[in-house]
């Protein structure tokens, strides 16, 4: 047992870096253009094997809030505030501005209750899957450490939704093997309460967006993506720019229901799901290391394909950190 949570810390860290290495080239584009150039995944990873030359900040802030992590023996708003500002010496990759607004007043001294942006995009929710791995058998301090390590730099109620939603997701894989596969509707349910029967609209808006990805589980990829690419998106020029367009919005709920959706169509393989979620259109990078992170964690680093493997940057650092991650697990809850 203790070996394969360990395997699915390291398979996690690194499926969040496959998912952003590979997603980065594409960001910002229309799934339909991406995929008119690429019919099959080995074409995709042939022809674009130079650009997959670095993860972006979805790594860069995950393995930050490892390291806070495993110096805090848990989560610590101390230790967290300290490595986010490291991370502006990394310096950052394609930051978002959610982040990089509210680390940079941290870094100044100001208050995280002040220093944090109004923003509820993906950017805490991408960042999460750390807290999923280490309270994976504890509830109540993973959602209380979702959400706070969210409120550090969104105040907005979606990115909340998001993190405590994704971080029970990651949890929730940490049990699962694919040799007895997954339960899909378990699975939903098991996330479906982080955010059910709020009090606040945009939490429920997770829990109906849940619903409505589980009856519509039957939409091929693009469909769905059309489908669910706009839910929590308020901008009306977004709205119409995209409407009918499979594009994912950097918002955390269009984000979230997005990247569940394509798990949940292709989980059963890899190497089409990591394809899926790096051409969905959009913000590529950011759903690949969500999508990332849930299929890392399902299959576990000893299932992951070396050719994967081997377009990640700073992958000995990686796994060194997942490591480090699961000693401090197991010294406190094993
Ligand atoms: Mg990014």
């Amino acid at each position: 047992m203790e070996k394969n949570f360990l395997d699915k810390f390291k398979g996690c860290l690194i499926g969040v870096a496959i998912g952003d290495t590979l997603g980065r080239p594409f960001e910002g584009k229309l799934r339909e253009k991406i995929r008119s150039k690429f019919e099959f995944f080995e074409d995709f990873l042939w022809k674009n094997k130079k650009k997959f030359s670095s993860y972006t900040d979805d790594t860069q802030l995950t393995l930050h809030l490892a390291e806070a992590l495993i110096k805090g023996g848990g989560f610590n708003m101390e230790y967290l505030i300290k490595e986010f500002v490291k991370w502006l010496e990394d310096p950052p990759i394609g930051p978002g501005y959610g982040c990089l607004t509210s680390i940079k007043k941290l870094k100044y001294g100001i208050s995280w209750q002040k220093a944090a942006s109004k923003s509820g995009g993906n950017g805490t929710l991408m960042r999460v899957s750390p807290i999923g791995l280490f309270y994976c058998n504890d509830l109540e301090k993973l959602l209380e450490s979702a959400d706070a390590q969210s409120l550090l730099t969104h105040s907005h109620p979606a990115a909340t939704a998001g993190a405590r939603m994704m971080a029970k997701a990651v949890s929730y894989l940490t049990y699962q093997s694919i040799e007895s596969g997954l339960d899909v509707d378990d699975f939903l349910d098991s996330i479906i309460v982080t955010t059910l029967n709020s009090q606040k609209a945009e939490w429920r808006e997770f829990s109906e967006g849940v619903d409505l990805l589980r009856n519509n589980l039957d939409l091929t990829i693009e469909s769905g993506l059309i489908k669910f690419s706009q839910l929590g998106v308020k901008s009306p020029y977004f709205i119409e720019q995209y409407l009918g367009k499979a594009f994912v919005h950097p918002y955390a709920l269009s984000t979230m229901i997005c990247s569940l959706f394509m798990f949940l169509k292709k989980y059963t393989s890899l190497e089409e799901c990591v394809f899926e979620l790096v051409t969905a259109g959009g913000d590529t990078d950011t759903v690949g290391a969500i999508g990332g992170a849930l299929l890392g964690t399902y299959y576990g680093y000893s299932n992951i394909p070396d050719e994967l493997l081997s377009f990640i940057k700073n992958r000995n650092y990686i796994i060194d950190v997942a490591e480090r991650l699961y000693e401090g697990f197991q010294k406190r809850y094993l």
